[in-house]
């Protein structure tokens, strides 16, 4: 029942790192990046997890690109130990160089003064701040006040896809996706692609299983999520374009109605 006349936005997190995948940090940036896009009226459609691998790196980026995605955040593995391999994976996948950037290297210099006063860098320090500002060809900075990387934007697709990489600190990772420059970088979402509405229902999710499908059938721009709460509890959440969800809501709202009488009825 369509009448929509923009395409939604295609927004994915690529998460680099192999202690998310063993379970041993939770993965906190990517739920605090997916609540900011969705404040803009953007939702995360695609949440990929990879070691620190050039490899699983590259692929997924990939993807992401010939599935005309608008937005990647690329995280983690920006800084200076071995394993921080992401910014290189990031331009052999898109075929650039990298190469020495002066602004990024005196940013990392003005912080690490700011932050050693009196001190002075001694030249192993200099190396790895000089390995940190090669950044791939035509990237832009984002400022990152809480840590020594720089975020990164650049794009692929003939500027159609935005790839932003940033570091997997989580203080430094929410700095960034807070700043002004990420967030004007962002397509403009629709408010409309996001609206929210839920209904309670007390009773089994296998009772209204059908009739949802019959909803989510007949709408084109909704998302039908069931969440069981408990053994008769649960939550219906409709997302979507306003008006379609201002339509679906009632006609769950009283299915769910009709089923919690017929369930009082027997008790
Ligand atoms: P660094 O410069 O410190 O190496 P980095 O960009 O390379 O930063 P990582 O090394 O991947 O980032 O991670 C730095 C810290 O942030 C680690 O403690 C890691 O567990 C944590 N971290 C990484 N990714 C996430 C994430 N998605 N959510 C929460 N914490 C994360
Ligand atoms: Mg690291």
């Amino acid at each position: 029942m369509g009448g929509r006349t923009t395409p939604k936005i295609k927004a994915g997190a690529l998460v680099v790192g192999n202690e998310i995948l063993l379970g041993l940090t939770r993965d906190t940036n990517t739920v605090f990046l997916a609540e900011s896009l969705l404040k803009r009226g953007i939702k995360l459609s695609r949440w990929v997890i990879v070691q620190d691998d050039m490899a699983q790196i590259g692929r997924e980026l990939k993807n992401y690109i010939q599935e005309g995605y608008d937005i990647v955040v690329v995280s983690g593995g920006m800084g200076p130990t071995h394993d921080d391999i992401t910014v290189e994976a990031i331009a052999k996948a898109l075929s650039v160089p990298m190469s020495f950037h002066e602004e990024c290297y005196r940013r990392m210099l003005i912080k690490w003064k700011s932050w050693n006063p009196n001190k002075e860098l001694p030249e192993s320090g200099k190396k790895g701040l000089q390995n940190m500002a090669h950044v791939p060809q035509d990237f832009d900075l984002i400022n990152n006040e809480q840590g020594m990387v720089e975020g990164l934007v650049g794009t692929a697709r003939s500027g159609q896809t935005l790839i932003f990489i940033l570091p997997g600190v989580p203080r430094e990772y929410k700095g960034i996706v807070s700043t002004g420059k990420f967030q004007d970088y962002l397509p403009p979402g629709h408010d409309n692609d996001v609206f929210i509405r839920e209904v309670k229902f007390r009773g089994k999710e296998s009772q209204i299983a059908l009739f949802l499908s019959e909803v989510q059938n007949s709408f084109q721009d909704i998302d039908i999520g069931s969440y069981p709460q408990g053994p008769m509890s649960v939550i219906l959440r409709v997302t979507g374009s306003s008006d379609e969800v201002e339509k679906a809501v009632p006609m769950i709202a009283e299915e769910v109605k009709r089923l919690e009488i017929e369930n009082q009825r027997e008790g």
